[in-house]
């Protein structure tokens, strides 16, 4: 049997229930006691560690730490039960980031019903958090991330308010409809004859290397971004561009759009800006690459599109 590479943050698991947003949040109509709730600090879920995996923990109605909360968002039915994503208090009365950030994990280290839970970033958890649960945690963060940073409407300037679980912003003022912003991205295979070409972004990790990626800018179809992002990063011109697959990417809102495509080309232009190193790898050393070979790089990591796009060439699929 063909085993498809994982994709994280990709599953269907939630009903997403548009209908059940529209009730007004003063009603406890989908807050019973049997509601899932999940909570985050600053983009982090609350996760325990059990058998080497990765959990969410999941927080009774009453708890403690939902006192604290100043955001909440309705993220649909899962399994049967509502689930709510909550954001926590960044920062408290007098307290830096930091300080806030340590209280709550001192109060929670010291509730023995959290069985040992903590606040993870969610990209240290891409390899062993279950392919369902990696979706509520990303739309959670995705949707929570929105709304803090859309407080106020970027028409008139004045406060805007909560609509539909979080799901719509309204100003009273303007009478403006904001909607959760998603940030296309492309992400694209270079393939020249039996090379790919990977590179890596000053941002990465330590020795990460990776397929190219952009943003697609106003006016360009997926196919034109990657034409002009390969071509500005490292001076190639491609061809035969592809759609593969795509992937949403809460950090902090994207949609990724692996493709691929063809280039006559070998030698490469590289934009120091962009990029800091960029290499061509034969099937055969991507595939040492991707079996940890290498003492000096480290591949895209597994649960990404980047990773499904060197797996799938390397094993002829794509
Ligand atoms: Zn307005």
């Amino acid at each position: 049997m063909r085993e498809i590479p994982r994709l994280i943050f990709n599953n269907e698991i939630v009903a997403r229930r548009a209908d059940l947003r529209k009730v007004n949040q003063s009603t406890p109509v989908l807050k019973n006691k049997g509601a899932l709730n999940i909570i985050f600090f600053d983009g982090m879920p609350l996760v325990n560690k059990t058998n080497s995996q990765t959990r969410l923990t999941y927080l009774f109605h009453d708890h403690w730490l939902l006192t604290h909360v100043d955001l909440t968002v309705f993220l649909g039915l899962y399994k049967g039960k509502s689930i709510f994503a909550h954001n926590i208090l960044k920062d408290r009365k007098d307290s830096s980031h930091e300080d806030t950030l340590g209280y709550f994990n001192k109060r929670i280290q010291n509730d023995l019903m959290l069985n040992m839970s903590y606040f993870l970033n969610l990209r240290n958890a891409l390899t062993d958090i279950s392919d369902e649960e990696s979706a509520l945690a990303g739309t959670g963060k995705a949707l929570i991330h929105w709304n803090l940073n859309n407080k106020y409407c970027g028409k008139c300037g004045l406060a805007l308010s909560i609509k539909n679980y979080g799901w719509e912003r309204h100003c009273n003022s303007c009478n403006q409809h904001h909607f959760p912003r998603i940030d296309p991205v492309i992400i694209i295979l270079i393939i020249s004859g039996n090379k790919t070409l990977i590179g890596r972004s000053p941002h990465f990790p330590e020795k990460l290397y990776s397929c190219l990626a952009g943003f697609v800018e106003p006016g360009e179809t997926i196919e034109m971004a990657a034409k002009r992002e390969v071509q500005e990063e490292v001076g190639l011109k491609i061809y035969d561009i592809e759609y593969v697959a795509n992937q949403p990417w809460p950090f902090p809102s994207s949609l990724m759009f692996g493709l691929k495509g063809n280039t006559n080309h070998t030698l490469l232009d590289i934009d120091k800006n962009e990029l800091e190193d960029a290499v061509w790898l034969t099937r055969e050393e991507l595939k040492n690459l991707l079996k940890g070979n290498y003492n000096n790089m480290l591949p895209a990591r597994p649960g990404t599109i980047a990773r499904l796009l060197l797996e799938s060439w390397v094993r002829n699929e794509i």
